[in-house]
């Protein structure tokens, strides 16, 4: 008999395609159908989203639950606060879907709930009708010994992190200024703060966490959970798991930068792209495009219209700028680059580019799948994150695994065109790249490693699902 899945994802890009990539995976060792139950906030999905729900094989299907009603929220409310609101307004409209299959057949009973880093107060409803409740970490390993310990740092601390003399030491990880713990996490007197640190406490009630990392990319925190009596659920690395690539996401535009990159040299060119979620104020889309410009350096940049009050995720819930992102460039800029400068509206085909010869670099906001990209890939990184974890991926990525240069803020809170231009010369012509680009290849041959039939994260996909079908 085929296995049921039941897949539950937070809203956003970065947490649908880690979702999609774990289900084509598990597809490929066993015989399951799988249904993703989504939750929507404001009218029906964005394309980038249903691009990838429809390029999906039969054997998964999706339901959509109807949109929940997010007006009483304040403009300025954290992210998390909306995403955590999404998923808990949609939580009668799950239990009534995990109740209807289940009525249905024994066939279309699931046999698991899995959910991500936002989905653990669904695991009530998982109990009541008595599925067992699994959570995909769509983040590394190292934020996922931090979310363990966030109830108890809770109780350490009462100043704000940023305030700590000292770094924060969690066990097997490198150690993390106060600045660059979790956003959320910032503002003990947000609201955001105590949902993330109410939804940490849950996590222990998971049956097992599926993570999106490997062993051999973060030995230290795997093995800090392994042993710590903190971290209750059985952990599986099953990670990179990365879009393979081969859907057509967008069409049109997007794949008329892969055609451009053929033009270019190996290792030439530097992407761009502050993930599905991320933009800037004008003032520092202004200095990206002159340091860009200064640097003399081939690039590929994701352009989304620039953010009017201090949200640096303002496209999260909809990954395609409204406005035309172009017009907001500064004045002759187009011209200027023109021949080594290509400018994208809105959204790319980011693993297609990663994985091009010619892409030699990437200037990324962080974001844990774009950094996993970037490994499988082999390509180095200029980090400049902007929220959610992605300071202290930073701090991985630069301090632990020696793969990125971290740009440096000034004192008004911008990375200065000068500063731009060093980096991306640095990372594409200079000593530091070619560092860098060793470490990373080395990553790269390890990530492959990890995927092989023999490999870590394979067998322990394979324990997972064993114990799903049985
Ligand atoms: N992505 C893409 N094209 C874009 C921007 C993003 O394909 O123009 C994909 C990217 O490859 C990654 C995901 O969207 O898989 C973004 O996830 P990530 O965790 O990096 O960041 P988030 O968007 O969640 O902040």
């Amino acid at each position: 008999m085929e296995t049921h899945i039941a897949i539950f994802p937070s809203p956003g890009m970065g947490h649908l395609i880690p979702l999609t990539e774990l289900a084509h995976r598990l597809l490929l060792h066993r015989r399951l159908f799988i249904t993703f139950i989504i939750p929507t906030a404001a009218g029906s999905p964005v394309k980038p989203q249903n691009d990838i729900l429809n390029a999906m094989p039969e054997n998964i299907s999706s339901i959509f639950l109807p949109s929940v009603d997010l007006s009483d929220i304040p403009e300025d409310a954290a992210l998390e606060t909306r995403i955590i609101l999404t998923l808990t307004r949609s939580l009668p409209a799950l239990r009534q879907t995990l109740t209807e299959l289940t009525g249905e057949s024994i066939r279309k009973r699931p046999s698991a709930l899995v959910v991500d880093l936002f989905g653990p107060p669904s695991f009530e409803i998982a109990k009541e009708i008595n599925i067992p409740a699994y959570l995909f970490c769509t983040v590394s390993a190292m934020s996922l010994v931090s979310i363990f310990h966030t109830p108890i740092l809770d109780q350490m601390y009462d100043c704000e992190y940023r305030d700590l003399p000292e770094p924060v030491r969690l066990p097997g990880c490198v150690p993390v200024q106060g600045a660059n713990m979790p956003e959320p996490l910032q503002d003990k007197k947000n609201d955001a703060y105590l949902r993330v640190v109410e939804s940490s406490k849950m996590f222990s009630l998971a049956k097992g966490v599926l993570v999106n990392s490997f062993l051999e990319l973060e030995p230290g925190p795997f093995k800090a959970m392994e042993e710590g009596d903190w971290c209750k659920p059985k952990i599986y690395p099953v990670g990179p798991l990365i879009r393979s690539g081969s859907e057509n996401q967008t069409g049109g535009e997007g794949f008329e930068c892969l055609k451009w990159l053929d033009e270019h040299p190996v290792g030439s060119v530097l992407f761009v792209s502050f993930g599905s979620g991320g933009t800037l104020s004008q003032q520092q889309l202004d200095e990206l495009a002159f340091g860009l410009e200064k640097s003399g350096q081939r690039f590929i940049w994701v352009v989304k219209s620039p953010h009017g009050h201090g949200k640096s995720y303002s496209s999260y819930f909809n990954a395609e700028s409204h406005l035309d992102p172009f017009g907001f460039l500064p004045e002759g800029f187009l011209g200027r680059v023109e021949g080594r400068g290509l400018v994208v509206s809105s959204w790319a085909p980011q693993v297609e580019i990663l994985s091009h010869g010619s892409t030699g670099g990437f200037l990324t906001h962080c974001g844990w799948n774009s950094i996993l990209e970037s490994v499988v890939c082999g390509v180095p990184m200029i980090a400049w994150p902007l929220y959610a974890e992605q300071k202290m991926n930073a701090v991985l990525l630069t301090n632990g695994l020696g793969v990125a240069h971290r740009v440096e803020v000034d004192e008004n809170g911008v990375v200065g065109r000068d500063e731009i231009d060093k980096c991306v010369r640095s990372l594409i012509e200079g000593e530091d790249g070619r560092k860098t680009r060793l470490k990373i290849s080395e990553l790269k041959a390890l990530a492959a490693e990890a995927l092989s039939p023999d490999g870590s994260s394979t067998s322990s996909l394979l324990d997972v699902a064993q114990i799903w079908c049985n």
